[in-house]
């Protein structure tokens, strides 16, 4: 069942890209502050006491581990996973290295859903706006239509698999508090990064000030 509407998510993404991919989406900002906000919350409420809550040692420098891992991510991925791409090439191949860095970082994103619907909630209402941005990215740049369906596809697949990995895999689940402390910096890299460029040049925008407190007050009624 979570692999099935983890996987929904990034196809609910690019079907609602798709429509709107001649007009744009014009509220995509005001979405991406909610999701960030909401993103931080769950991380912060559920996850983080979560994994506190065992007696390993060395929670926070995996904490550490995940957001330096997301930093080196970024220089491949452009700034994908929290909401705008660049690609500076004029070859309209698949983009391999945005795919790497993006796989590795939604598989990770994977692993805390087992067993925390809470988390699996933050982690659709991050995706889908990731996958919305990434495909309008595509269209415009003009990739074909099969490359961008491909990309969109095995991207879909890599967050249900990396929960598959840890439902699934004995080995893995005795590093269950490590690993999730890692995707514990890897969110918190990527939802403070959406909700710091949310509020570029430090101008006062309304919906986005009330997006990102809806966001977070969703996140602590759960
Ligand atoms: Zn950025
Ligand atoms: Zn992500």
């Amino acid at each position: 069942m979570e692999y099935l509407v983890l996987f929904l998510a990034v196809a609910i993404g690019y079907i609602l890209a798709y429509f709107f991919k001649k007009k744009g989406i014009k509220q995509m900002p005001q979405i991406l502050a909610f999701s960030g906000a909401f993103l931080l919350s769950v991380t912060l409420f559920e996850l983080l006491p979560e994994v506190f809550e065992s007696d390993y040692e060395h929670i926070g420098l995996f904490i550490m581990l995940g957001i330096l891992l997301q930093i080196v991510l970024d220089f491949f991925s452009k700034g994908a996973e929290h909401g705008h791409v660049h690609l500076h090439s004029n070859q309209k191949t698949f983009p391999l290295l945005l795919f790497i860095s993006l796989a590795i970082h939604a598989l990770l994103e994977g692993f805390p859903i087992t067993g925390n619907q809470n988390m699996l909630i933050g982690v659709v209402v991050h995706k889908i706006p990731i996958a919305m941005i990434l495909t309008l990215f595509f269209y415009k740049a003009g990739f074909k239509p099969i490359i961008i369906g491909v990309f969109l596809l095995l991207f879909a697949l890599m967050t249900p698999l990396g929960t598959w990995f840890s439902n699934e895999v004995d080995m893995l689940k005795q590093y269950a508090v490590p690993v999730n402390s890692l995707a514990i910096g890897v969110f918190l890299h990527v939802s403070t990064t959406i909700l710091f460029e949310s509020s570029k040049d430090h101008k006062f925008n309304l919906v986005k000030l009330l997006s990102i407190i809806l966001g977070i007050t969703i996140a602590y009624f759960l």
